[in-house]
């Protein structure tokens, strides 16, 4: 079977003719992950921050056996049906207060680029449609398609490889506060510099929210955010919050938004919405964006052919209301304190340049790139499933895992510092 995936099927990032390697999984079960050769792994990673709530769920599984004996999908063109309503209740009802039309999706990519088009064709409806360019801080990543791109840092986004078919966005520096200090005069100057210049021809400001996830793993001051939101309105911008990743607990909060008490005009849902099973996205909008799309007989010009998929919405539903009736918060907090315990003395290590914790995300960044092909292979020798890339080894568990796989996630860490 792996001769027949080397050589026909591509895999994330990798070159078909010279790929990384890869490791057949049989199944998935809790934080475990079972090889096909028989060996199990300590999942650290929750299928790149989506399966929250561990894998081969009763309560998820007997949501999608239930929804497929009704229908699997129905086009959502001239019809509705409940998965997709109810959804968009819970969404509304447990996001920041404001938030309340749901365009449904397939993927995070292609929720970013509806937020992309909403915000453009807003002021198209104001009669500006010169404002029609973005705003984004360096440091970000909000997808692989083309208009998610062009707001992806443009150094280790993929900026320089489509020059010329990428839009030309406006970007600031990353935000380099940390999550612990506030923002300085310095921090905030560089951004709002280019709001008073560029005000008259920026749709919106796309970030983030105080989590850049793969664009560096970094966590910057929420009263950086709280001032951008701020300088938003007043220079008539509207602000998109990239909750992907973030969303549903990662950053100790139920969305990172709320570290800073802002509320976005859209904001972009993913990954853990499923919680891991099924791809499934959603860009949340206010009243204000919705209506001036809506004016003078406006549509929002998007429409996927699987918009609000019945079987991801139930799925959804069932994650969400697992998620609530759980304890996640007590989870979270539990897996950052331990992550800060047992990652915390890596800093002494000559290969590594810093240490950093934020609710169930735990980050070493090393001094050097790390060859991931022999870091891989370590990793799974040692019963453990965790993805460096660049200078970062990471780890970001399901919720449920117990503090003894955690502190050996923490520990196999230590395989990666010389693998370069
Ligand atoms: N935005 C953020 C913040 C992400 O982390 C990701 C995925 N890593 C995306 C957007 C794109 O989502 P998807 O891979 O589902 O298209």
């Amino acid at each position: 079977m792996n001769d027949f995936d080397r050589q026909h099927v591509w895999h994330p990032y990798t070159s078909m003719t010279r790929p990384l390697p890869t490791f057949e999984v049989a199944s998935c079960e809790g934080v475990r992950i079972r090889l096909a050769d028989g060996r199990e792994l300590i999942d650290g990673m929750s299928s790149w921050w989506s399966a929250i709530h561990g894998y081969n769920h009763p309560v998820l599984n007997r949501a999608a056996k239930a929804q497929l004996e009704k229908m699997a999908h129905v086009m959502f063109g001239g019809l509705t049906h409940s998965p997709a309503v109810e959804l968009a209740k819970r969404l509304i009802g447990m996001t920041p207060k404001g938030l309340d039309c749901v365009f449904f999706s397939d993927s995070g990519s292609v929720s970013v680029e509806v937020a992309l088009k909403m915000a453009i064709q807003y002021w198209h409806n104001q009669s500006r449609p010169e404002k029609n360019r973005m705003l984004t801080v360096r440091g970000g990543y909000h997808g692989d398609t083309f208009g998610a791109m062009s707001v992806c840092d443009p150094v280790n986004g993929m900026h320089s490889l489509f020059s010329g078919s990428v839009r030309e966005q406006l970007f600031a520096p990353r935000p380099d506060c940390r999550f612990n200090e506030s923002a300085s005069a310095d921090d905030i100057a560089p951004i709002e510099q280019l709001l008073r210049r560029h005000s008259g021809e920026i749709a919106a400001l796309i970030l983030e929210p105080v989590v850049q996830g793969a664009g560096g793993m970094w966590f910057y001051s929420p009263d950086y955010l709280r001032t951008v939101a701020h300088l938003c309105k007043q220079y008539d911008v509207l602000l998109i919050a990239d909750e992907i990743a973030t969303g549903f607990g990662r950053s100790g909060k139920l969305f990172a938004c709320e570290h800073a008490g802002i509320v976005p005009d859209i904001m972009c849902l993913g990954k853990a919405l499923t919680g891991g099973y099924l791809s499934l996205a959603a860009t949340l909008t206010n009243q204000r964006v919705r209506d001036g799309i809506s004016a003078n007989a406006g549509v929002l010009m998007h429409g996927p052919t699987f918009m609000g998929n019945p079987l991801a919405c139930a799925v959804a539903n069932a994650s969400i209301d697992l998620l609530r009736a759980g304890d996640w918060q007590q989870q979270v907090a539990a897996i950052e304190q331990q992550l800060q315990t047992e990652l915390e003395p890596w800093r002494d290590h000559d290969s590594v340049a810093d240490v950093r914790v934020l609710g169930a995300i735990g980050v070493v960044e090393l001094t050097h790139d790390v060859d991931v092909a022999s870091a891989q292979r370590r990793f799974v020798d040692a019963g453990v499933w965790i993805r460096p890339f660049g200078k970062l080894v990471y780890l970001m568990p399901p919720y449920v895992i117990q503090a003894d796989d955690l502190s050996r996630l923490t520990a196999a860490v230590g395989l990666a510092l010389d693998c370069s």
